[in-house]
């Protein structure tokens, strides 16, 4: 059976710590919890890393987290030799904060990049230190220089993120909210989450159920590392952190 985790992350991303009471551990030895604040793989964001501590101080230390059955069960999974935790026992969680908040602000930079880049997205990949989007373009005339240039022009700017729910019918309204060529967002659980930018949204807003930082500032330095041509009508964008080298 499947069971429900309360995901603490999405209503604050910023939460390093917390309790929660082990529900279940599957065959394989993964955890579900009643809440977490690790993010499970999903969406190109990958899943938190970091540890479970038990009443004696001791520590399950997690390599990944990914989602179960469903979307809403999540699996905290250990690393190789770590003991198994009771089911009714209660943990401290503790996530990698330094790896989640530099996958929150490429998350960020991302969705700043399709801002920049509106076309179609046909998939996006997160990471620590290299990102990727890749989009439908027809005709390639962007350069690394010239999307750099306007990716932190919107970091200066400090827009406020935030996230805001509508309804499915919002959605169905509003069908330029989605950028995704491919992946659709979860229709009938009656809430879609948005992932807003700006004062009311004026920068983007789109269906995402990742992690970001709270405004483009805190994206800080970036800029575009690659554009690499994969297929005839389709670009790949890499984003990287600090300064374009000098080349
Ligand atoms: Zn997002």
């Amino acid at each position: 059976m499947a069971h429900k985790t309360e995901a603490l992350f999405r209503d604050d991303a910023y939460l390093r710590t917390a309790d929660a009471v082990v529900v279940a551990v599957n065959e394989r030895g993964g955890i579900v919890l009643d809440r977490t604040i690790f993010y499970a793989t999903s969406g190109g964001q990958p899943g938190d890393s970091g540890y479970l501590q038990r009443a004696d101080g001791s520590r399950i230390v997690l390599a990944a987290t990914v989602t179960g059955e469903t979307k809403d069960e999540i699996i905290h999974v250990p690393a190789a030799e770590q003991a198994a935790p009771a089911v009714g026992e209660r943990l401290k969680l503790a996530i990698d904060w330094e790896r989640r908040h530099l996958l929150m602000r490429m998350h960020a930079a991302c969705h700043l990049l399709t801002v920049v880049c509106p076309f179609p997205i046909t998939g996006a990949a997160v990471s620590e230190d290299d990102s990727r989007v890749d989009f439908d373009i027809p005709d390639a005339s962007f350069s690394k220089e010239e999307v750099t240039a306007s990716l932190m022009g919107l970091v200066r700017a400090d827009h406020p993120i935030f996230t805001r729910l509508i309804s499915d019918e919002e959605l169905a309204a509003n069908p330029g909210l989605v950028k995704s060529k491919n992946v659709r967002p979860p229709l009938g659980t009656g809430k879609i989450r948005l992932v807003c930018i700006g004062e009311n949204a004026s920068v983007d807003s789109q269906p995402c159920g990742g992690t970001h930082v709270k405004s483009t500032g805190e994206v800080g330095e970036i800029h575009i590392g690659k554009i690499e041509k994969k297929g005839r009508e389709n670009r790949r964008f890499r984003i990287r952190f600090g300064p374009m080298p000098q080349t």
